[in-house]
């Protein structure tokens, strides 16, 4: 590809636009800062180390028992508790390109790593099932797949389970369910009863906008949570976290309609994509993949130079996440800059399709 020209001359910004963590462009809801703050006289005091209060909203809100639910500091705190489970010397089977953090748990861990590649950016679960052997301990599935927003249907997934032996655990992360627009019903767990190996995988950082304050939660059978609950630090989840999330689960309504209006973008930003002759696969998430090739690292600089940030894999792509309507179009205005001044090819040939 030709050398990227500099953006306009002139051209300055004065904010940085993060399109790169998968956030809720947002900020939280007077009755979240109410919570947080009224929290925030007690810290003096650990917090409650079962986190009862949320953990029993979450068990109603599911329909399950509370001793079926696990509350983490981040599901990124509930992932390690997994990949501790597996212990060390175990393989995880996972996708890839899939969720960052799964080869670094991995690899702190000394648990070995089956990376199994997308067929067309999709889970590839018959091959994943194929990958399963007597040191498969856990099978990881991100749906949908971040970087790629892809979504696996319930049938699918049902499929691939009846394959897994029942002593390999399968870890369905869940991060971005909110943001799904198929008929997928309640996700992973319509499909609890069934399969106790499974376990569901779920976050208040990213729909419900409370990445900052580090809560998640899994829900499975009560003899797995009950040893992943072992492996997390105690007290891990702060007080104001668990008030927020409460607080959070109470204004569900209101946060799922800002879930509508990432949605609402998403279709949006695709379509100009699409017109611009960017390959984007539809996404069920929060975010878009730019399947950009050699072209990834360039645009990403590009984006950064005018002030937004994305996620860069290079030689493979971009992860750009669904920001404000005004972030939305600067990161938009850049897109066409850039195809026009460094690939004006690209609508004729497809280069990007
Ligand atoms: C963002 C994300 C999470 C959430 O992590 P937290 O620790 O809950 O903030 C989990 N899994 C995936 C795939 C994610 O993208």
């Amino acid at each position: 590809m030709r050398e990227a020209a500099g953006p306009t001359a002139g051209t300055s910004h004065a904010v940085t636009r993060t399109l790169s963590r998968n956030e809720s462009p947002h900020g939280p809801l007077p009755d979240i800062v109410a919570a947080v703050a009224a929290s925030s006289r007690d810290v003096n005091r650990y917090p409650d180390p079962a986190c009862t209060d949320l953990t029993v909203a979450l068990a109603r809100r599911h329909g399950v028992e509370p001793d079926r639910v696990a509350v983490g500091a981040g599901s990124c705190a509930l992932l390690q508790a997994v990949f501790q489970l597996a212990g060390p010397g175990a393989t995880a089977v996972y996708a890839w390109r899939s969720f960052e953090y799964y080869p670094i748990l991995a690899g702190h861990l000394g648990v070995h790593s089956e990376r199994v590649p997308l067929a067309d950016d999709v889970h590839d679960l018959a091959t994943m099932a194929d990958r399963i052997t007597a040191t498969t301990r856990v099978v990881v599935i991100c749906n949908p797949n971040n970087p790629t927003g892809t979504l696996l249907g319930l049938d699918r997934l049902r499929a691939f389970l009846d394959r897994v032996p029942p002593t390999c655990l399968v870890a369905l992360d869940e991060a971005y369910f909110e943001y799904v627009d198929e008929p997928m019903g309640t996700g992973g767990l319509a499909l609890h009863d069934r399969y106790p190996n499974l376990v569901v995988l779920r976050t208040f950082s990213k729909a419900y906008g409370l990445a900052g304050l580090r809560v998640g939660y899994l829900i499975g059978a009560a003899r797995i949570v009950a040893s992943l609950r072992e492996m997390t630090l105690p007290f891990a989840v702060s007080a104001p976290a668990q008030h927020a999330a409460v607080a959070a689960l109470a204004l569900e309504d209101v946060l799922l309609t800002r879930v509508r209006q990432t949605i609402a973008e998403r279709t949006r930003v695709r379509a100009a994509l699409l017109a611009e002759g960017f390959a984007v696969p539809a996404s069920q998430a929060n975010f878009l993949w730019l399947r950009l090739g050699e072209n990834a690292g360039p645009f990403g600089s590009w984006c950064a130079r005018v002030g937004i940030e994305l996620r860069v894999f290079d030689g493979e792509g971009v992860r750009v996440s669904l920001g404000s309507p005004s972030d939305n179009d600067a990161f938009l205005a850049a897109v066409h800059q850039w195809r026009v001044r460094n690939a004006p090819e690209l609508l004729t040939t497809g280069a990007l399709r």
